[in-house]
């Protein structure tokens, strides 16, 4: 914020519009307020020092503007802010702060110290407050910038001491908000010290690539894939988001910082997530950190008192762009064991996290295709050389960016899935007639199922016609563009045909991918492997199989001169 207005008791027609309620629900929130204050008070650095879980002490310094010494008091006092004046600056926030209720609210329920000075005097201003009041006042001389100190927080509050967590518990809290906090201001030099140990520093480059390293660690950082910018309808969408190689047990890694704010806000993170299931083993959860900057009228704060969540007016759209891009950069996105892997002979053994979703939440094209699924989209696979095959059932291939091994039956079968839904939703599945045609003897409920969907089968090229009560024959299947027949148990296949599950479909076009793709243990030649890797470029999630497993094991310069110790 560069306007600075004095401080001001908000005239109530505003104060009534600010949702009432607990600011100070643990130490996290009073972080998070002192932090909130520090950041619009333009600070560049701020240290944030924890005892005892933030019931003994919590410290915040920043080297921010400051407050003038005839302000000092207001600045306690409900609804007094210099962040808004009206009802319109409510509405088009361009700071962190605006109820003007946080500095009131935790002295109200812990000793409190604040120590300020602005550029314009010549000494700051310490004064202490007990339950609220101010009981000490005194000049100092102190760089520009301010300290808040609390201390025994919830003293004079029993009901809420027994419902914090341990103190331990808090000091998680506390440090998960601070690392947030990093991600969400990356121009912010941020240290916290926890019983006087430095326990988390931030470099303040102003980068989210730099801040994400500071939080998780280079190795982590290293294999991050970028969310590329994208606008729409006004919402700029961006950031950084794991690959299915680094994931976390919690659920509570998916970082999302809207206009700077990191709060949640349900609908993103749950599509955020959904998303990200068919590439992630079970029980394991992305890291993430989502940037949206939406114009300040269509961000609300102010759903509640702890900021901890923010409501946006284009929710769904924003969710569901986010969720896109999310689902198109894990499709493309090879397999990239971090560099500090151990692959060393004996040591414990690198396990690739495969995942076998449900079919039905299977990435990339899906049934029915809409038209943007159904133009082929720019892969950014390299383009491969193709060095032989291994273990007849692995292609190796080199690219600029180091080696790579792919699945050939896995890369196989992506590539007719595709092919499958683009000649389906073309209306262009060819059938070719069986020379054998086969009886189908269907249960009850299967039979009914089936003879609804007679046409749509028609038209992926199943030509199925009733003989009986419960028996069909299958005169036709569609003709696969794949290496393997198919045939053989066709009951087995048309499985899904009958299921009266949704998707079925998909499920149906993957099982014929599945069957009809060059099996593993089988030799190909050097044209049959360059046709692969073409085929596969060209597809829409060339990195993951039709059911979500991955496909391409991509092992980088900076993976291989790590190994090898260059
Ligand atoms: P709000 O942030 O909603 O305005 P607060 O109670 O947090 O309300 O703070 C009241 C006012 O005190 C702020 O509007 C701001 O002018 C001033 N203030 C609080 N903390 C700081 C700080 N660290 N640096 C400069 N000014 C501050
Ligand atoms: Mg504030």
């Amino acid at each position: 914020m560069t306007t600075h207005r004095p401080i001001a008791i908000l005239p109530p027609a505003v104060a009534e519009r600010i949702g009432a309620g607990e600011v100070v629900e643990r130490p996290a929130s009073v972080v998070r307020e002192l932090l909130d204050n520090a950041t619009d008070a333009g600070a560049d650095e701020v240290t944030v020092e924890v005892r005892g879980g933030g019931l003994e002490l919590i410290r915040v310094t920043d080297d921010g503007r400051g407050i003038p010494p005839d302000e000092v008091e207001l600045a306690f006092r409900h609804h007094a802010t210099s962040k808004i004046a009206s009802l319109d600056d409510l509405l088009n926030l361009q700071t962190l702060g605006f109820r003007g209720e946080a500095l009131p609210s935790i002295a109200a329920v812990a000793e409190v110290e604040l120590l300020t000075s602005d550029d314009a005097h010549d000494s700051g201003t310490v004064v202490a407050l007990r339950a609220g009041e101010i009981v000490r006042r005194r000049r100092t001389a102190r760089q520009r910038g301010t300290t808040v100190t609390v201390r025994r927080l919830f003293y004079n509050v029993p009901a809420r001491l027994k419902f914090l967590t341990t103190g331990r518990g808090e000091t998680l809290a506390v440090g998960q908000l601070v690392r947030r906090y990093a991600l969400a201001n990356p121009a912010l030099r941020l240290s916290l010290l926890l019983e006087g140990r430095l326990s988390f520093r931030s470099s303040g480059s102003g980068r989210l690539a730099t801040a994400m390293a500071d939080v998780y660690g280079a190795t982590v950082a290293d294999t991050l894939l970028s969310l590329p910018t994208r606008q729409i309808e006004g919402t700029t969408i961006g950031g950084l988001i794991g690959s299915r190689g680094v994931t976390r047990s919690s659920r509570d890694q998916v970082t999302l910082i809207v206009n700077g704010r990191c709060a949640a806000c349900r609908s993103i993170l749950l599509a955020v997530e959904a998303a990200y299931r068919p590439f992630l083993p079970r029980g394991r959860h992305p890291i993430a950190a989502i940037v949206v900057e939406v114009p300040p009228g269509e961000l609300d704060p102010n759903v509640h008192p702890a900021k901890t969540e923010v409501r946006l007016l284009r929710e769904p759209a924003v969710a569901a762009a986010i969720a896109e891009e999310v689902r198109e950069i894990m499709g493309h996105a090879p397999v990239r064991p971090p560099a500090d892997a151990d692959f060393s002979l004996g040591a414990g053994q690198y396990r690739l996290p495969l995942s076998r979703r449900r079919l039905a939440e299977a990435p990339g094209p899906r049934w029915p295709p809409t038209p943007d699924e159904q133009q082929v989209l720019d892969s950014t696979l390299p383009t491969m050389r193709v060095l032989g095959q291994v273990d007849g059932s692995l292609i190796l291939a080199e690219a600029e960016p180091g080696l790579f091994l792919i699945d050939q039956h896995r890369a196989h079968e992506r590539i007719i899935y595709e092919e499958l839904v683009r000649r389906a939703g073309q209306g262009a599945m060819e059938a070719q007639a069986l020379l054998e045609p086969v009886v189908l003897e269907l249960k009850p409920h299967q039979a009914a199922l089936l003879e609804e969907r007679l046409t749509d089968l028609d038209a992926l090229g199943f030509r199925c016609e009733r003989i009986g009560r419960r028996a069909y024959l299958v005169r036709a299947v569609p003709a696969v563009p794949g290496r393997e027949s198919f045939t053989a148990n066709l009951d087995a296949l048309l499985e899904d045909a009958t299921s009266d599950a949704d998707g079925w479909r998909g499920r149906l076009m993957t099982a014929l991918a599945c069957r009809s793709a060059i099996r593993r243990n089988h030799p190909l030649s050097e044209l049959d492997m360059e046709e692969l890797v073409r085929g596969l470029a060209s597809t829409a999630a060339p990195a993951v199989c039709p059911h979500g497993s991955p496909l391409i094991l991509h092992l980088g310069r900076d993976f291989l001169r790590k190994q090898f110790g260059w």
